[in-house]
């Protein structure tokens, strides 16, 4: 990847997981303990289902 800095953590609006994901993913990223869908990607900037925490850079 060309840029640093965009990974975020996430929690889990259905199982309260926390969990680091990419900010603009390609595909859907999946919550690792329930499956739940937390971020879906769009043209942009990923949709965001799950709630931000903080940006890990
Ligand atoms: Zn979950």
């Amino acid at each position: 990847m060309v840029h640093t800095g965009n990974f975020i953590k996430v929690k889990c609006p259905d199982c309260g997981n926390e969990q680091i994901a990419f900010k603009r993913p390609a595909t859907n990223v999946a919550c690792h303990v329930c499956g739940s869908t937390l971020i879906k990607p769009t043209g942009g900037m990923g949709s965001m289902k799950a709630q931000l925490l903080e940006v890990v850079d």
